[in-house]
């Protein structure tokens, strides 16, 4: 189904539409009769201009008063289009396709962090401040390396859920890996997206004055990387996803987590084992935590974007020990192990935090 017709401005960016129907070009010589076209549907549309570029509009459509029978008319005609699944199994229908639409968004956050940070170094090797070139000062190298760790880190990240994409869908993939893609596809979408929005407000800080001009472009980094924590799930959207996805596997998920972590890390060079140790002590807490909460909702509901950080932190970390063990142990390789390691990797260790006293100090604090 496509099309708009009788379209009737309201205001200047609202719009009332009568749609009708195509024929799908597999069904050519079926075509609906269609007497009276706005009697299939009508609806409301509301054009704004978005956040990236205002040229590009996005609508917002309501439909109303579509006719009970039109989807069982579709049905007859490509049936495999409409029938997209039962009553009450919409986004089960189509978790597949929020599988790939969420790996694209890391995969397209990466990038863009990839693409600032290599445009930031070529500037740092050319733009001379206070009597010398950026890159001979080590403040200023430190935040690149800042932001170097965290691309590779998402790149790590973003590719293990790829690799096990790819496994699921040429029906190789064990069970444990299933429950990985499951529980990384979430987790990979919200922190990277995260990553791509600090990764650009440092990334342009780091051109000065030249970050905030329009002219370079480089504006542009910004705009673009906060969509990606909005469309497909917003990180809370995300963090339950991550919470449903522990639930509805009996926790299967989080041991698979756990098992790969495990066997990975059991690998690690004596060089890493400060930072491996550091990760394991993270994950443990953060079972814990699970184990723990098991049976309040409320408490996990609460804690469930501070789960899902600590989740990517300490997989990410084990990626890169993983990468660096089998990268003949590069000295940059180590030293970006121990930046990421740096952090706070377990963020649900406190768990007061989440109590209902907490979650009513928070109402106050906001609304009081
Ligand atoms: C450029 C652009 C293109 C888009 N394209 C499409 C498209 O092609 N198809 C499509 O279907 N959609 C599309 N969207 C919609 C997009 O997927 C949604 O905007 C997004 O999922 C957020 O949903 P929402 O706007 O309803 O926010 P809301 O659900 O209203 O959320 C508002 C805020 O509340 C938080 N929140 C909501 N519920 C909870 C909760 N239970 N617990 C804690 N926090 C919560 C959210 O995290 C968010 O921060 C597009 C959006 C944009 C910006």
């Amino acid at each position: 189904m496509t099309g708009t017709s009788c379209c009737s401005y309201q205001r200047s960016n609202r719009f009332t539409f009568d749609y009708h129907l195509i024929p799908s070009p597999r069904n050519k010589h079926r075509t609906m009769s269609i007497s009276n076209v706005s009697e299939l549907g009508r609806g409301v549309a509301e054009i704004s201009n978005m956040l990236t570029i205002s040229r590009i509009h996005t609508a917002l459509m309501a439909i109303s008063n579509m006719r009970k029978d039109l989807f069982l008319r579709f049905d007859e005609i490509i049936p495999e289009r409409i029938h997209i699944s039962d009553l009450g199994k919409g986004v089960a229908g189509i978790s597949s396709m929020l599988t790939l639409t969420r790996i694209h968004n890391a995969v397209a956050a990466c990038s863009s962090m990839r693409k600032l940070l290599m445009l930031s170094k070529d500037y740092s090797l050319k733009r001379e401040a206070f009597g010398n070139r950026l890159y001979n000062y080590p403040l200023h190298v430190q935040t690149l390396a800042r932001l170097e760790t965290e691309v590779r880190a998402a790149t790590l990240f973003v590719f293990q859920a790829v690799s096990l994409l790819s496994k699921q869908e040429s029906g190789k993939a064990t069970g444990d890996e299933l429950h990985l893609l499951r529980i990384l596809t979430p987790l990979i979408k919200l922190y990277t997206g995260k990553q791509a929005m600090s990764v650009s407000s440092e990334g342009l800080e780091s051109f000065g004055g030249q970050g905030y001009i329009e002219e370079t472009g480089l504006p542009n980094f910004l705009r673009d990387a906060q969509v990606l924590t909005i469309w497909e799930g917003t990180t809370n959207i995300l963090s339950l996803d991550v919470l449903r996805c522990i639930s509805k596997s009996n926790g299967q998920a989080l041991i698979s987590l756990k098992n790969d972590v495990d066997q990975k890390l059991s690998r690690t060079p004596s060089e890493l084992s400060k930072e491996a140790e550091k990760l394991q002590m993270a994950l443990k807490s953060v079972l814990q935590f699970v184990t723990t909460n098991q049976g309040n909702l409320d408490v996990l509901t609460f804690a469930a974007r501070d789960l899902s950080y600590s989740l990517s932190r300490i997989y990410m970390g084990t990626l890169m020990i993983e990468h660096t063990a089998s990268c003949e142990m590069s000295p940059v390789d180590i030293h970006a192990c121990k930046r990421w390691c740096e952090q706070q990797l377990s963020l649900v260790s406190n768990h007061d935090q989440y109590s209902k006293q907490s979650s009513d100090m928070d109402k106050e604090l906001v609304y009081g």
